[in-house]
């Protein structure tokens, strides 16, 4: 252990001590991480603690390992194998392009369920063809019927969901296994589009 030369930065007066810690931080989906043997440094005097660089980047990088992020290059391949620019995919993905040119260009981390998205799209180019088209939508108009969205409200409807004739009739497990109808809800001022079965 050694002190360090500068101030503290939170009470001014104090010094900074190198201690060596497993360093547990909170992950945004509820998890925690931890980073053993870590340097950081510590005010002798209020406890005020500080990362150096060199930690910082452990840290990214133990987040980065446990997360599988997708690095900033393979953001960059979906739009090369797409051959759709930035715009193009945060209008086909309905995310903010803001986001995905911070993703493109490494100064956001790509979440993790997003890095699994994009990677489930690039393995299967078919499933980003049938969600930049909005295929569900038809496939939602023959489940039931067209349903008029009101900016700001709410719709509701009950539909059955189809299954492919079977050619012949449905024995009692098939009845049982057959989904209920459905109340599917869609909020157009906030985007979301949630299904649950009855
Ligand atoms: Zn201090």
């Amino acid at each position: 252990m050694s002190n360090h030369p500068e101030n503290c930065f939170a009470c001014g007066d104090g010094y900074y001590q190198e201690v060596i810690e497993d360093y547990r931080l909170d992950l945004p989906e509820g998890e925690t991480l931890s980073v053993p043997n870590l340097l950081i440094l510590r005010c002798k005097k209020c406890g005020e603690e500080t990362i150096p660089p060199e930690s910082s980047r452990r840290i990214e990088t133990a987040v980065d390992q446990h997360q599988d992020t997708l690095p900033a290059a393979a953001v960059r391949s979906f739009l090369e194998q797409f051959q759709i620019d930035q715009t193009e995919a945060a209008e086909a993905l309905g995310m903010g392009g803001k986001t995905l040119h911070r993703w493109a260009r490494g100064t956001q981390r790509v979440s993790r369920s997003m890095g699994y998205f994009l990677r489930a799209l690039m393995a299967h180019p078919v499933v980003y063809e049938w969600i930049r088209d909005r295929r569900w939508r038809r496939a939602e108009q023959i489940a039931n019927h067209t349903i008029a969205v009101q900016l700001g409200g709410f719709w509701e409807a009950s539909y059955q969901v189809r299954f492919p004739a079977s050619g012949g009739r449905m024995s009692g497990a098939q009845m049982a296994a057959t989904p209920k109808p459905a109340i599917r809800r869609f909020n157009a001022a906030r985007g979301l589009l949630t299904a649950t079965v009855q």
